[in-house]
């Protein structure tokens, strides 16, 4: 569990509603992170800019500096180079995050860096942070972790009253193929939404 100590801190965040408890938890202990957006893990290309845009309205709706990378890399997560450097496609998802979070906050001198990830009961809580973990110390920097676990459902209403986005799947394509709400998530896309992949 986080010390406290968290001195300038960067919080990744994976999409709004699963930051949006995340970023009240810290603002009620008077820590006031700077948001990242950096996820090529979620396709299509229409979804991704989707969720970064969510993150840039719960930047502005807690008056939180927000920032963004537009690395989106399907071809990473379609490919199967992975195999073999990772023990599966989740756990290189994690690390490609954690590894740029890590090194982006070292970089622009921040103390310690969190992830919304560890919001969400339906991703690996200690595989996120047991990597996590080793990312700050290759980059010199502290992670700063939290189990906001029990709070997801409170998280997700508070997404839900300020009108925030919610998706039905994880992000990459292969969680959105194995959604039970395939059919009707892509109903909601452009007509454009496969020539952007
Ligand atoms: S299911 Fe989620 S965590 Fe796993 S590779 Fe896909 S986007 Fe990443």
């Amino acid at each position: 569990m986080s010390t406290g100590n968290e001195g300038k801190m960067l919080l990744h965040a994976c999409c709004a509603p699963c930051a949006e408890y995340p970023v009240s938890d810290l603002l009620s202990k008077s820590i006031r992170p700077d948001i990242l957006y950096y996820n090529p893990n979620i396709h299509p290309k229409f979804e991704f800019e989707r969720r970064r845009d969510q993150i840039v309205k719960l930047g502005q709706i807690y008056d939180l500096s927000c920032f963004y990378s537009d690395d989106f890399r399907m071809d990473d997560w379609l490919s199967k180079a992975w195999e073999g450097q990772y023990d599966s496609r989740c756990d290189m998802c994690y690390f490609i995050r954690m590894d740029y979070v890590a090194r982006y906050a070292k970089e622009h001198g921040y103390d310690s860096f969190g992830t919304s990830l560890l919001v969400s009961p339906y991703q690996q809580h200690d595989k996120i942070a047991s990597i996590a973990n080793a990312c700050a110390k290759k980059y010199g920097v502290d992670f700063a972790y939290y189990d906001w676990r029990p709070h997801f459902r409170e998280g997700q209403a508070m997404a839900r009253e300020h009108g925030l986005y919610r998706q039905k799947y994880c992000g990459c394509i292969y969680s959105l193929n194995d959604s039970e709400f395939k059919e009707k998530i892509i109903s909601g896309f452009p007509d454009s939404w496969e020539a952007s992949r």
